[in-house]
């Protein structure tokens, strides 16, 4: 789903509650809307405690550890400090601009317009940090998939912590019922419980998507990465070399300097902005097809209905099963919180027990997740293996069907689609002026030109021609050059880059 279908079906399935993600003084709390929390969880930070990690209550320093709720205490500074609720305000924004939606809170007089004014250069501090941790949860998203089929990179510290979406509503439901249950208790205010039960369904409703629901999201992955193994090495290489030479098109004061050593530069700047990412492959390109054409195309539920997904959620029974879930799961906190109330010390299994009794539900399973649908057997199934590319680009993309893997994935390269999008702005945070194209003398140049050439030199071909592209990288090392050079052949119309200031 996307954030805004998150945020959609958590408003309706609440009454647009607002929830508190932050502590109980009133310097610590940080109010937000049961949707907004689900929407960020999972896609921009992580949801608290998982695997290992028992406690969240404090603010670490960690970059990419930080939890929505250890972030959500500490207070900021209108969008300029990293390490505070400043990243979650700027989550939001991020999604305005990346959905292409308006958020009436950023507009003169809301509650957030004073976010878009503090120090540019901060903020642009802020929004790298917030699109980096965007970035590394989707390639490790695993756990927001059915049956992901096992981990993309097993062994990477926080990956995939849960295992699947199920799982992790599972564990993270759990955390909001003993919430629930000890504010009951205190006689206290319901509303943090139900920031974790916000937080939680983030994958509940993500198994209500066709394309979290059969896509072997982490098998796909590892299947194209064995087979092409050096492809980020490849692709990092590719993002230099066209920026470079675009950058050397684009302007004199780059013909002045020597080309090789522009081409090192960026490549080093490159590398050094992509240290902290996992490794892509060319099967998280693929990954991400597979899933998109189920989420737009729909698949059958064992009962006959039809599900969508992200972009379509409004299609078929999608949202009204989804919607229907969320009640149930804010059911189960109010519960928990009637227990404390009346007295319950319960925790734990016996707490669940006595939940899962008072709602009808059957013993094993929460209602909500006895609520997520199986996908039926009839649908055509996903021709995500081949010997290489090549092959799989002109085999049908699901069963038989007419349309095949290369068309669909030209589609989804569609200029004005999110994925190119956010590509895009990727390249703003890839030059910009802190530290990565800070080459002597040259550094401000490059950084007022680097998007520019990274846009126009990599993002732009890829859009255009995303065959040649995608080969020019495989077979980077097998003297791929010639086909590079194809991709060159139809150069695109400069166009200044589509990105937005936040
Ligand atoms: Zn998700």
């Amino acid at each position: 789903m996307n954030g805004n279908e998150h945020r959609a079906v958590g408003d309706a399935a609440s009454g647009g509650a607002l929830v508190n993600v932050g502590g109980t003084t009133a310097q610590a709390q940080f109010w937000l809307g049961f949707g907004d929390v689900m929407a960020l969880s999972g896609d921009y930070f992580r949801p608290g405690p998982s695997a290992g990690r028992r406690d969240d209550s404090h603010a670490d320093g960690g970059e990419h550890i930080a939890t929505l709720f250890s972030l959500a205490r500490v207070p900021g500074e209108r969008g300029t400090k990293p390490g505070t609720r400043d990243e979650i305000v700027c989550a939001l924004r991020v999604m305005t601009v990346d959905e292409a939606c308006v958020d009436a809170r950023f507009a003169p007089g809301g509650e957030f317009a004073d976010f878009t004014r503090g120090a540019q250069r901060s903020r642009r501090d802020v929004e790298r940090r917030v699109r980096d941790r965007h970035l590394i949860l989707a390639a490790t998203n695993d756990d927001h998939f059915v049956d992901p089929g096992g981990t993309t990179h097993p062994g990477r510290a926080g990956s995939a912590a849960f295992g699947s979406a199920p799982v992790a509503y599972r564990r993270l439901h759990e955390v909001a019922l003993e919430q629930a249950c000890r504010l009951g208790r205190v006689h206290g205010d319901a509303a943090q419980a139900l920031a974790r039960e916000a937080a939680a369904q983030h994958f509940l409703t993500d198994a209500f998507t066709a394309g979290h629901m059969r896509t072997p999201v982490a098998q796909i992955r590892r299947f194209w990465r064995a087979r092409y193994p050096t492809f980020w090495q490849d692709l990092q290489g590719r993002v230099a070399a066209d920026t470079a030479a675009t950058l050397r098109e684009l302007t004199r004061a780059a013909r002045l300097a020597p080309e090789r050593f522009l081409h090192d530069a960026t490549l080093a700047a490159v590398r050094r902005r992509t240290e902290p990412y996992p490794q892509l492959s060319v099967g998280d390109f693929l990954a991400r097809l597979f899933h998109d054409w189920d989420n737009a195309h729909g698949l059958e539920i064992e009962g006959g209905d039809l599900v969508f997904g992200d972009g379509h959620v409004h299609e078929g029974a999608t949202r009204g099963l989804a919607v229907a879930a969320a009640r149930a799961g804010i059911d189960d906190v109010a519960v928990a919180f009637g227990l404390g109330e009346a007295g319950s010390r319960l925790t734990g299994e016996p707490l669940y027990r006595a939940v899962r009794a008072a709602t009808g539900a059957c013993d094993r399973l929460f209602r909500p997740e006895s609520m997520i649908p199986r996908t039926s057997a009839r649908n055509p199934p996903q021709n995500w293996r081949a010997p290489d590319f090549e092959s799989l680009w002109d085999g049908p993309i699901v069963g038989s069907c007419a349309t095949t893997v290369g068309e669909a994935l030209t589609e989804m390269m569609d200029p004005d689609g999110l994925f190119i999008r956010q590509l895009d702005r990727l390249g703003r945070s890839l030059v910009d002026a802190r530290g990565l194209l800070a080459v002597p003398l040259l550094g401000g140049w490059l950084a007022r030109n680097g998007a520019a050439a990274y846009h126009r030199g990599f993002v732009e071909r890829l859009a255009a021609q995303p065959r040649q592209a995608i080969l020019s990288v495989i077979h980077a090392d097998a003297g791929g050059e010639g086909v590079a050079g194809d991709a060159r052949a139809a150069p695109a119309p400069f166009v200044i880059p589509r990105t937005r200031e936040l």
